[in-house]
């Protein structure tokens, strides 16, 4: 029997309610795809792609040009924020006055074929972009795990991908051109405005809008990604050869069970072929086997890791071959909440065994898998990799269900660790947590953020928060 065939039979069993009942925590499921609604006389809402974050701003430009947005942004009304693809989970985004959509600054501008340089709009989706590059023989080092984001909403969230030789995004970028409120368009880069182009790398989006990256690449290239359940405990023992001998190594580990799954992403060879499916609908099917099963009082966890083991364990791997921007991201159809924190990538695996651990003996009610990656460190001022390889550990649940008891539980856990949460995800750090974890940048970050937004008109509640604004 196939594992896919055998999870489904399993899920079906659908103990209604069973959730609930595991370890006595109740999963009711309080926040609704879509936490507002449109009501015929107030401005439209602007929703974010997991449904936990929303706004009704009173204006929603969207500039079809470089100048038109300089403009745009210099007479915007209230507190302004740009928007990219909406893919935060933190409050990033939200304003009631002016929400400036990104998506017309879509496209190359230029490119040299000699260096693998392209000049690349900010809004460019990173699934179109891949595309545009391979048309002009070029390709991103790295990429995300999902191609869905807006260039630059990832790049000024610091997004990442896996590889200990790959940084984050704003790693391969060789300058930027930065529109302020002040109507300035800066031309950022190591040579020109150099502390800008430090902070802007990473900013939340607190500085200006980035209208368009120089951006490093390379030759088009193609990839295979082979993906294999293993025992965690077994990756882990083995995780410095892992991820030194592959160009990309990651690993999912499963709550609750023994097993993982393992993702090693190497140059593609000669004969290699594509074989098994990459399945988006997977984690709703651990989702109904966990629901199944896991609350059975005193063998649910067992019996889950069991089945979950016996099943999986037979599978025979899947590779996926292909175009590097096609083979590096993944279809990510199933929606969820994330907190992700980065710790000192020599901390990374003592720091994922307490987040299991925790897990399994204080019961708690997750079974979405939890992604752990590796990052090269760099000298971006506010990078979660500033200064220091990073180990990426990311807390998913699913989006009809209460993230916020779980988030809560493992949070702590990061904070021993020395983690620096993702600008992106969901955390709970202020200011004054955050300025400790970045002791040689923060001060410089905000004296450039106050020189060049003094009013404050970037800042909304949550950038306020982390910024002591
Ligand atoms: C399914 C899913 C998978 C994900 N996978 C990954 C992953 O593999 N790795 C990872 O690191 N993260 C990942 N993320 C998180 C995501 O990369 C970040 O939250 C990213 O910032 C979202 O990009 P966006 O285009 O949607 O930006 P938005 O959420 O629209 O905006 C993010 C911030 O950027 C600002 N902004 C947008 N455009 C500009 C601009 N041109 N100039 C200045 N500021 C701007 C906004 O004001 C906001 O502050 C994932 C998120 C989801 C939902």
């Amino acid at each position: 029997m196939k594992r896919r065939q055998f999870l489904r039979g399993t899920g079906a069993l659908g103990a209604t309610g069973a959730f609930a009942l595991l370890g006595g925590c109740e999963q009711p499921s309080t926040e609704p795809q879509s936490p507002i609604a449109y009501e015929p006389g107030k401005p439209v809402p602007w929703i974010n792609w997991a449904g936990n974050q929303s706004c009704q701003p009173q204006h929603r430009p969207a500039p079809a040009s470089i100048d038109e947005l300089v403009s745009v942004l210099k007479n915007a009304k209230g507190t302004v924020r740009a928007v990219g693809a909406g893919h935060s989970f933190s409050a990033v985004v939200p304003t009631d006055d002016t929400l400036i959509a990104t998506d017309l600054l879509s496209g190359v501008i230029d490119h040299d074929p000699v260096t693998n340089t392209a000049q690349v709009l900010s809004g460019t989706r990173l699934h179109d972009l891949g595309y545009m590059l391979a048309d002009i023989g070029q390709a991103l080092p790295n990429m995300p795990d999902m191609a869905y984001l807006a260039l630059g909403g990832a790049i000024v969230n610091c997004a990442h991908a896996t590889g200990v030789n790959f940084g984050s995004m704003g790693s391969y970028v060789n300058s930027l051109r930065l529109a302020t409120v002040g109507g300035e368009l800066l031309e950022c880069s190591p040579s020109s405005n150099p502390d800008i182009f430090k902070a802007a790398l990473t900013s939340a989006g607190a500085l200006g809008i980035v209208t368009d990256f120089t951006l490093q690449n390379q030759a088009d290239f193609d990839l295979t990604e082979v993906n294999k359940i293993e025992p965690l405990e077994d990756m882990l023992d083995d995780i410095e050869n892992r991820k030194a001998n592959n160009r990309h190594f990651e690993l999912f580990a499963l709550p609750h069970a023994s097993v993982g799954i393992s993702v090693s992403t190497n140059p593609a060879q000669p004969g290699d072929k594509a074989q098994g499916q990459d399945d988006p609908q997977a984690v709703n099917t651990l989702r109904d086997v966990f629901n199944a099963i896991a609350w059975i009082p005193g063998v649910g966890s067992r019996l889950y890791d069991k089945l979950l083991t016996a099943v999986m364990g037979n599978e025979a791997e899947t590779i996926r071959t292909g175009k590097a921007h096609e083979v590096l991201p993944h279809v990510r159809i199933v929606r969820f909440r994330e907190m992700e924190y980065t710790v000192p990538a020599e901390l990374g695996p003592a720091c994922l065994r307490e987040i299991m651990a925790t897990i399994r003996n204080k019961q708690l009610p997750l079974s979405f898998p939890i992604e752990y990656r590796y990052v090269k460190a760099d000298d971006i001022w506010l990078s979660m990799f500033q200064g220091q390889d990073g180990a990426t550990i990311s807390i998913h649940q699913y989006g009809d269900l209460d993230y916020r008891p779980i988030f809560a539980e493992l949070e702590p856990i990061f904070w021993r660790y020395g983690g620096r949460p993702h600008w992106g995800k969901l955390h709970t750090l202020k200011s004054s947590d955050l300025a400790e974890l970045y002791p040689k940048h923060w001060r410089d970050f905000l004296a450039v953020r106050e020189s060049l937004d003094p009013d404050k008109r970037l800042m909304n509640a949550h950038l306020k928060e982390l910024f002591g604004a």
